[in-house]
């Protein structure tokens, strides 16, 4: 297993550790890195958020690369956002099978029939990338994980760990080395881009509605966006709303303006609606419908939405298929250098010899349906088993087989609330976001505007950080 030097030598002694990690837990938490606690939730309290104490090595080359590619994939999603043929053909056996990709794809077909009454979309994006030692030569490059349209979070988080890490090399006596620690503008980056399609929608009366969960664990990384808006534009206005408040508590107008609680809403921002969980039942799918309809900025608009599906993924490293969006051979080489080995898992393109490959070495592999917010792939020996119960069965089609990317380990600390504190060799995954808004044919702006970089233990499947096994990380470039 290749394994990446620190930023400092490893293991720290005892006597520096006990120093260091109350500071710096106290550095993170004063400086909004928080979370709610999920056992013992209240109001007025924050945990620390689960946080690397040194920052991860990355190589910059690959880090720049991944920056400068982002306007191509921001691009890239729009212009399949805006294929209604690709987007039905691609998703048609998903729908057949997967209830929540059908009523995604019945809203979209209500909208193409009923014509839509808001021809721009916002698009805050964050492609999800790992380095990959399998590649021949020592030097690790980066391949895809996946690119979120929806609900893309940690644009607070992301930046606030930079913060965390300058603090605690400077702490340990290395402070020339945050010169290594790239700028992340990542908040205001995604602020400005709800700012700029608020703006576009040209009522200044209108607010920001945040769609948010019942409870929201993640609180901070979403306060920070509305106080950065604030800071940005005091007079915009910024409403929390869950799914079901929305059916009850809202209406669409005449002329189809969004009006939550008589206010007109400029831009509907998703934290919410990406899972199944967040629709109770079909009062909360009006709501999603009532908001499509109306004319507020949708980020995501639901083509948007869909287009983040794995399966659009899967389709688009298909041979042939990036030359439908992208025309620049370049462009469309550099693109198809980020993914790796993707697989169908339909009977009518050869699902049977996709299984095949996997059952012979399930180690290899993910296994993925058409669902967000993490916990839902399938590793290992569970694959042969999710496999051989969908054997012969139309769900299979649901499902896309990935090659699993074997990231470099490094040590580092993984510090959590109320949790002993171990040296331990991690692995990372870093997001780089889009903010792409537009409408078929033009495309107003597009830009990249951040990172963030998550780590979690090198023996877990995933490391999402809201949900337990993951920590707040920062590249230092090297
Ligand atoms: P989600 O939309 O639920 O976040 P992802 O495709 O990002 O789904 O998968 C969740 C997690 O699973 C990723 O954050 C990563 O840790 C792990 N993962 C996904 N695909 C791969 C892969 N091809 N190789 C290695 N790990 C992967
Ligand atoms: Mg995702
Ligand atoms: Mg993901």
């Amino acid at each position: 297993m290749l394994k990446l030097n620190s930023v400092v030598e490893t293991p720290l002694s005892d006597h520096v550790l006990e120093e260091l990690i109350p500071k710096a837990k106290d550095y993170a938490l004063m400086h909004g890195a928080g979370m709610r606690s999920k056992t013992n939730f209240s109001q007025d309290s924050l945990l620390v958020a689960p946080f690397a104490l040194l920052p991860s090595t990355f190589p910059r080359v690959e880090f720049e690369k991944a920056v400068s590619i982002q306007t191509i994939l921001n691009e890239l999603v729009h212009r399949v956002a805006h294929d209604y043929s690709f987007l039905k053909e691609t998703l048609k056996n998903a729908c057949e099978v997967d209830d929540f990709t059908k009523k995604l794809f019945e809203i979209y077909e209500f909208i193409q029939k009923e014509g839509p009454t808001q021809p721009l979309s916002l698009g805050l994006l964050r492609s999800d990338l790992m380095l990959d030692s399998n590649s021949s030569s020592l030097k690790c490059r980066w391949k895809q994980i996946e690119i979120n349209t929806i609900a893309s979070g940690f644009g607070w988080l992301g930046p606030v760990s930079s913060e965390i890490h300058r603090y605690v090399l400077t702490e340990l006596g290395h402070h020339e080395k945050i010169k290594n620690l790239p700028e992340n503008l990542a908040l205001s980056g995604l602020c400005e881009g709800m700012i700029e399609a608020w703006t576009l929608f040209n009522d200044p009366k209108a607010a920001i509605l945040f769609l948010v969960e019942d409870i929201t664990y993640n609180i901070c990384d979403q306060r920070f966006h509305e106080f950065e808006i604030k800071r940005l534009n005091p007079h915009i206005r910024v409403i929390r709303q869950t799914l079901t408040q929305i059916a009850t508590e809202s209406r669409l107008s005449e002329d189809k303006t969004l009006l939550v609680e008589g206010v007109p809403v400029a831009v509907v921002y998703f934290r919410a609606g990406y899972t199944p969980d967040h629709y109770y039942s079909q009062v909360e799918w009006d709501a999603r419908l009532m908001i499509e309809r109306s004319t507020a900025i949708k980020c995501p608009s639901i083509h948007y939405h869909l287009a983040g599906a794995k399966k659009i993924q899967q389709a688009l490293a298909s041979e042939g298929v990036l030359e439908k969006f992208l025309t620049s051979p370049a462009q469309i080489q550099q693109v198809r250098d980020i993914f790796t080995g993707l697989w169908s898992l339909d009977y009518d393109t050869n699902g049977d010899a996709a299984v095949e490959l996997a059952l012979k070495t399930p180690a290899k592999f993910v296994l993925k349906p058409q669902r967000e917010g993490g916990g839902n792939n399938v590793y290992g020996d569970h694959i042969a088993d999710a496999l051989l119960s969908m054997a012969g069965t139309q769900e299979r089609s649901a499902w896309i087989l990935m090659e699993k990317i074997i990231p470099p380990v490094q040590s580092n600390y993984l510090i959590r609330a109320d949790s002993a504190i171990q040296c331990s060799d991690i692995v990372s995954e870093l997001g780089i976001y889009g903010v792409i808004i537009g409408d078929k044919n033009h495309i107003i702006s597009n830009r990249q505007v951040g990172h963030m970089l998550r780590s979690k233990a090198s023996t877990a499947d995933e490391g999402g950080v809201a949900g337990g096994a993951g920590a707040l990380d920062s590249p230092y470039l090297v």
